[in-house]
């Protein structure tokens, strides 16, 4: 990718600008899979995508809806960022104009928004399983936890209320609906984390939000038990995506390095939580401007060879320890990609134990 310009503001757009089969209609609001994407389980590493034929740099690989989507802006009232709550259309608001911006008429938060009355109307059955917890919590968690915590929590909160939405729809979804990937929440169910994933201080702290703010109640009506909220908080934790204006997964990092911007969403996506990182990947991932995260293919890829983002921003941790150290924080394996075994010096090759690194900080 060294041709691209590094300035940040030609590159806002360049996911999309440098594919090279424009032909996909991308502006359909569905999700959209390359036909030689397939998923296979690797023996240490769990879930990967691996491609089944070759698939060439400047290709689209995935298109994926996201299941829950939310905020994070510091003043909801005036960000240029916040999101439509409409998760089929999740916008940000400011591009929607000139249509009337809508807020909740219960005034929930000023987090929910909807770019128009179409929007909220479309929005209302699974707003309601959200507007009368966030009523009764939102102001406590946040001031109590904090922003992380409360964001964690209403990212639950959406992934329960999409999940109620599809059992009030009858929509079941079932791995025999598609051969290669599942969806809805059959494909929430199957992500990788559980409560041996993390660490055990974690697991108790994430237990205590749950008997607190998550418990099946009328204001919360789930169904679901608290050990049944604890594992689905384990694998949202290891899969979700933060929301960046600029791509992430650029490698080799252009000179003079550009970051990703500051993050304005997080979100989980059914499919396009499968990939595994790579400090080398061969996909740039992107939200486009509908949540959706888009794959693009960054270098030429082999008939099964895994295809792998960054699960972190390259130009931010640049050193083998540093990379090392973020991963194994925050999504707790010992990272061997191709980069991190090549960088290693010779005399540490042998001195890692099993993967993923399953120890305790506490
Ligand atoms: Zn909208
Ligand atoms: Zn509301
Ligand atoms: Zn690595």
């Amino acid at each position: 990718m060294q041709s691209l310009s590094p300035t940040a503001e030609q590159r806002l757009h360049i996911t999309t600008e440098h594919l090279t089969n424009v032909t996909i209609n991308t502006s359909s609001q569905d999700s959209w899979i390359h036909a030689y994407l397939t998923q296979s389980t690797h023996p240490l590493k769990g879930r990967q995508l691996l491609a089944s034929h070759p698939i060439s740099k400047g290709e689209l690989l995935l298109i994926d809806a996201p299941y829950a989507v939310i905020p994070v802006v510091d003043d909801p009232a005036s960000s240029p960022d916040l999101l439509c709550s409409n998760s089929k259309c999740s916008r940000k608001i400011v591009s929607a104009q000139p249509e009337t911006p809508t807020s909740c008429p219960s005034n929930c938060i000023p987090d929910v928004a909807w770019c128009n009355e179409g929007c909220r109307a479309a929005d209302q059955t699974r707003h309601a399983f959200e507007c009368t917890w966030l009523k009764k919590y939102s102001a406590s968690i946040r001031s109590k936890w904090g922003e992380y915590e409360f964001g964690m929590l209403w990212l639950i909160v959406r992934i329960l209320a999409t999940r109620s939405v599809e059992l009030q729809r009858g929509e079941v979804f079932s791995s025999s609906s598609n051969p290669r990937f599942k969806s809805g929440w059959a494909a929430i169910e199957s992500l990788c984390g559980s409560p041996e994933t993390w660490a055990h201080s974690q697991v108790r702290a994430w237990s205590t939000l749950v008997k607190k703010y998550l418990k099946d109640s009328p204001t919360l009506p789930h169904g679901m038990s608290a050990e049944d909220v604890l594992a689905l908080i384990c694998r949202e934790e290891a899969n979700s995506f933060g929301l960046y204006p600029r791509e992430t997964g650029v490698f080799p990092c252009p000179d003079p390095p550009v970051d990703r911007g500051e993050q304005f969403a997080a979100a989980v996506y059914p499919r396009a939580a499968i990939a595994n990182h790579s400090c080398s990947p061969n996909i740039i991932h992107k939200p486009d401007n509908d949540g959706r995260m888009v794959f693009v293919v960054s270098r030429d890829i082999k008939p099964g060879e895994e295809c792998c983002i960054s699960y972190f921003d390259l130009t931010e941790f640049v050193d083998l320890s540093e990379r090392r150290d973020h991963l194994q924080r925050s999504f707790r394996f010992l990272c061997k990609c191709d980069r991190c075994l090549g960088e290693e010096a010779p005399e540490e090759e042998n001195s890692w134990d099993a993967f993923p690194a399953m120890d305790d900080d506490e």
